[in-house]
């Protein structure tokens, strides 16, 4: 099944741009928000198959984030081996972790004004957690997952850059700098999880393509490792890193600029839309 963040309320997507509310169809048992659902994941999961509701229509701009208020968000680095060698960093031998603050968050079809600096896209698979997971291993690993959608990593890199050692946060933080969608997957939706094409283009040109089983560390082992040292909680979001084709590595470097149009997808999942804006005055950091 396909869920919608469809103006802070869960939806069973039925088509293209048509589904029910959940809270609704439910009669009040699931919802009202997003992050209900997920804590009462199993639960829902069992009554959403044979749910019916009144299908009404909605705009790609009412999407939020399949998961808006998640408790933690993973962003895991250097997960394909082309965009460490792009970056000429060594492989790791631990899944580089960091987060994303959750108020950089949004949903499928935004517009992001542009902070002072060089901004740049990572196309990414983000997984939403289901179930809690602590010491799980790789083998049960999928049945911790709500399910799938479509996430961009955008990050400022002279942010990154500035200090002794690089720190990605705050970087990749900027308001709009997270959004995911359109829906949230789940996986009896997808013949073959862990092989899904995904990439990215700008203003219509590809800069990104690739597979998700050429990631270092596939879903399955991310949240295995992930698990020995957190507790993953419902609605946790995971971003699982970008493949080549960021634009810093592009020669020359080409970042984005106002008026830019950056359209992700990720096969069987979607597609999500930003435009950017240039900065306001006074917006330095
Ligand atoms: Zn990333």
């Amino acid at each position: 099944m396909r869920i919608g963040n469809v103006q802070g309320r869960p939806w069973l997507i039925t088509g293209d741009g048509e589904g029910f509310d959940i809270g609704k169809a439910s009669s009040g048992r699931f919802g009202p928000g997003l992050a209900e659902i997920y804590e009462n994941w199993p639960e829902f999961a069992a009554w959403a198959p044979s749910a019916d509701g009144e299908v009404k229509t909605f705009l790609p701009e009412d999407l939020g984030p399949p998961s808006p208020e998640p408790r933690q968000v993973f962003a895991v680095g250097l997960n394909y081996r082309d965009h460490a060698e792009e970056a000429e960093l060594s492989i790791p031998a631990e899944p580089l972790t960091f987060t994303k603050y959750v108020t950089s968050f949004a949903g499928a079809c935004v517009e992001v004004e542009l902070p002072p600096g060089k901004v740049d896209w990572e196309v990414e698979l983000v997984v939403v957690v289901g179930r809690t997971a602590r010491r799980v291993a790789a083998a049960d690993a999928w049945e911790h997952v709500a399910g799938l959608t479509v996430g961009q990593d955008i990050s400022e890199r002279d942010l990154q850059l500035i200090g002794p050692v690089p720190q990605f946060s705050l970087g990749k933080s900027f308001p709009g700098f997270s959004p995911t969608g359109p829906y949230l997957v789940t996986p009896d939706e997808l013949d073959n999880l862990a092989d899904l094409e995904l990439g990215c283009s700008l203003n219509g040109q590809e800069v990104q393509r690739a597979r998700t089983s050429l990631m270092l560390f596939p879903v399955d082992i991310l949240i295995e490792r992930l698990s020995r040292i957190t507790t993953l909680m419902p609605g946790d979001v995971i971003f699982t890193g970008t493949p080549a084709g960021v634009g810093v590595h592009h020669t020359p470097p080409r970042f984005l600029a106002p008026g830019d149009e950056l359209v992700s997808y990720i096969e069987g999942l979607g597609h999500i839309k930003q435009t950017f804006t240039a900065a306001k005055e006074g917006s330095a950091p």
